[in-house]
């Protein structure tokens, strides 16, 4: 098959005028069009990629086939921690100091921009590794991150629920870290086989979990929770797979893409992919610190 190159611009512009894309809602068109039109974002331009292949672009393309291109499970990303969007740099670092630990675990003071995050390893594991690991990744992450956790348990066995969340989302689940409205960070053994990248990224999706509590409740059923559903069904696709989960997930994985990418040209992108959501994740944020 020969794939035409087609500048981002003209197929946007081509895109824009296809018949097809009058049978998408009014929210389907703009999510349409800002899902395509991503200039720097790796998810807009697998998407662009995949109208040219595809062949979409001709005037008698049937409007399921771009419909599809919404959730499409090939364009959208499992896990937002596999976009390629660099970690931010903070320039922080970190300091460790031991401290006497509650029987069966060592804790050790973990201090970055003066906030202090003790870090309680279990006695089995390697704590001066463990704690530098650690230390490294709170001091990469912004503020909002470490405002969301008080304290970091490192646990020497796997979750124990993760044969729950296995069955409830239909995933295999193997949790790395958890962390609920206490802000007190699990780690389990899967964490320590991640990269760095992967590792810092999965404290952001956590401090989106505690940060979404705190702002929209425990009990996703719960009214608390109707703003960021209304949002989410106005946004109409996803930020990933995983998002889709849940609310919960689905908030924690805007927190990450929100933070991960503010300050780059991604965010403006992202943001119009995602508008409603972006603004509560920003009034949240805007709440949290006053
Ligand atoms: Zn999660």
């Amino acid at each position: 098959m020969i794939v035409r190159r087609v500048s981002p611009a003209v197929l946007i512009s081509t895109a824009r005028d296809l018949p097809a894309l009058r049978a998408f809602t009014p929210r389907g068109q703009k999510a349409f069009l800002a899902l395509i039109s991503g200039a720097t974002n790796q998810r807009s331009q697998r998407v662009r990629e995949a109208i040219v292949s595809r062949g979409l672009l001709a005037p008698k393309t049937p409007a399921d086939k771009l419909v599809g291109l919404l959730d499409d499970p090939d364009l959208t990303p499992v896990v937002l921690k596999r976009e390629a969007i660099a970690l931010p740099k903070t320039g922080l670092t970190y300091a460790l100091s031991p401290l006497p630990g509650a029987p069966g675990l060592k804790r050790i003071a973990c201090t970055v921009a003066g906030r202090a995050i003790p870090l309680d390893i279990a006695s089995s594991l390697d704590a001066r590794a463990i704690a530098a690991r650690i230390g490294d990744a709170l001091a990469s992450v912004p503020a909002e991150v470490r405002a969301q956790l008080s304290s970091v348990f490192v646990s020497d066995a796997k979750n124990p629920d993760d044969d729950y969340f296995t069955d409830l989302y239909g995933v295999q689940v193997l949790a790395a870290m958890g962390c609920g409205k206490e802000g007190r960070l699990h780690v389990f053994p899967e964490a320590m086989k991640q990269d760095r990248d992967t590792f810092v990224r999965n404290l952001f999706h956590e401090a989106g979990h505690t940060f979404s509590i705190r702002a929209w409740g425990r009990d996703e059923a719960g009214a608390g929770w109707n703003p960021w559903r209304a949002a989410a069904a106005e946004d109409v696709i996803a930020p990933s797979y995983y998002a889709t989960c849940s609310v919960h997930e689905d908030a924690a994985e805007t927190f990450l893409l929100y933070l991960i990418s503010r300050g780059t040209p991604a965010f403006k992108e992202y943001q119009a992919m995602f508008p409603k959501r972006f603004a509560l994740i920003e009034g949240a944020l805007a709440r949290a610190n006053r």
